[in-house]
């Protein structure tokens, strides 16, 4: 007999996570699988970060922490939003937790109700539907594709919006397709979006440092929406600090305010020894944040390169983050020994079982005509990974 709640029964688990455990267990098995899959850096956390880690630790920084964070660090996010970004947010607007992740959920939670709409253009990131899933809300996808750059026009945006919109999850640059709003794009969605003042923009800038076209630029700096925006980042990218789990939110004082009760009652504060270390880590010397950028663009421009000699698929050239999103429905429909590929998570999985080459079928992006290479890897991985994927794929027919 299952037990489990109709609310966990009905949430999908998430495709990313999942297809880099397949990868291990396959990797345990003694195969060398080459892992695409989950997207995080492959580099080290910066020494000058772990030093402020070891030094807490030490310090006694031991106890519970208050529940948006330490201040220290709020100031610090406060500086570094000024800094890097020209947006001025006190530090009572800041609030920390277990991760970029958990700070979009804290915000669907904390401002949607059953039955409101959520807007989120696809190809999106696995985890914002089964958030507004988890809310009770009602996902309302704009469908985007390779040909306009997967970014959503503004007349999309108009036809999406009812009155029954709450809020909105933009992501910039894009998880899974790699694609940066520019200002004047983003300008234009803040101008119809704050003809709405209901609706709360959830901004996820997690890929900010991770930007090829040049410098960030966050929708919350239009002052006709700065009051409706949530901006959602974290260390966990651009410092190379996936597992320390620390992200926040900078918003309007009301929605911290919500998230903080929730948090309050659900994980309370975040890690005292990920706070120091993401501390640390903003007031440091950025350089490290730059060298690791430039290491992704060049890998960017290598896996652009292999991936568009492969037949049948359809690459575009992302402009951050450190994602490829192909195009593969030329494939869909083919076999191999009698086994069809019907879905791209079937193409994942062949490319995972046949060619060891780990990567996450597009419908988990809602997005079912591609697959997601994350190119977070070593050069000598990406060609090498490349040259499988092409071979496996040929033998398709
Ligand atoms: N948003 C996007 C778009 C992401 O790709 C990720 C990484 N999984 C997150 C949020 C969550 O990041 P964090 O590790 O800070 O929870
Ligand atoms: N950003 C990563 C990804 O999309 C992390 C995995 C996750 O949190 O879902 O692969």
């Amino acid at each position: 007999m299952t037990q489990v709640s109709e609310r966990i029964a009905g949430l999908a688990a998430s495709e990313t996570l999942v297809m880099s455990q397949k990868s291990n267990e396959l990797k345990a098995q003694g195969f060398d699988v080459i892992n695409l899959s989950v997207g995080e850096p492959d580099f080290n956390t910066p020494d000058y970060i772990k030093e402020a880690a070891k030094k807490a630790i030490d310090d006694n920084f031991s106890f519970y922490t208050p529940v948006p964070g330490y201040l220290s660090l709020r100031q610090a996010i406060s500086k570094k939003l000024e800094r890097e970004n020209g947006l001025s947010y006190k530090p009572e607007q800041i609030a920390c937790s277990n991760g970029a992740k958990q700070s979009v959920c804290n915000v669907v939670l904390s401002v949607v109700d059953p039955g409101d709409e959520v807007i989120i253009p696809a190809p999106c990131w696995v985890s914002y539907i089964e958030m507004v899933k988890l809310a009770e809300g009602k996902v309302v996808i704009v469908e985007t594709g390779i040909e306009q750059d997967f970014k959503m026009t503004p007349s999309q945006l108009e036809i999406a919006i009812t009155p029954k919109t709450k809020a909105i999850i933009l992501c910039s640059p894009s998880n899974p397709t790699g694609s940066v709003y520019t200002k004047a794009e983003l300008k234009t969605l803040a101008d119809i979006l704050s003809k709405h003042p209901r609706i709360v923009v959830i901004a996820d800038e997690i890929y900010e440092h991770i930007n090829y076209i040049g410098k960030h630029e966050s929708i919350a700096q239009f002052e006709n929406v700065k009051d409706q925006v949530v901006v959602i980042n974290g260390v966990s990218k651009a410092y190379a600090m996936t597992g320390w789990r620390l992200g926040w939110m900078a918003a309007p004082q009301w929605i911290v305010s919500a998230c903080n009760k929730l948090q309050g009652q659900y994980t309370s504060g975040a890690s005292s020894i990920a706070q120091k270390a993401a501390e640390a880590a903003y007031y440091g010397d950025q350089q490290c944040v730059e060298d690791m950028r430039l290491a992704f663009m060049r890998r960017r421009d290598l896996i652009v390169k292999l991936a568009s000699e492969i037949e049948g698929l359809k690459v575009n050239k992302p402009e951050g983050a450190f994602y490829l999103f192909p195009e593969c429905s030329y494939y869909l429909g083919k076999s191999y020994n009698g086994k069809t590929m019907k879905t791209s998570a079937d193409l994942a999985m062949f490319l995972l079982e046949k060619g060891h080459v780990a990567c996450v079928g597009g419908l988990a992006f809602a997005a079912p005509n591609y697959i997601r290479f994350s190119y977070a890897t070593s050069d000598e991985n990406i060609i090498e990974a490349m040259k499988r994927v092409k071979e496996t794929l040929a033998k398709l027919r």
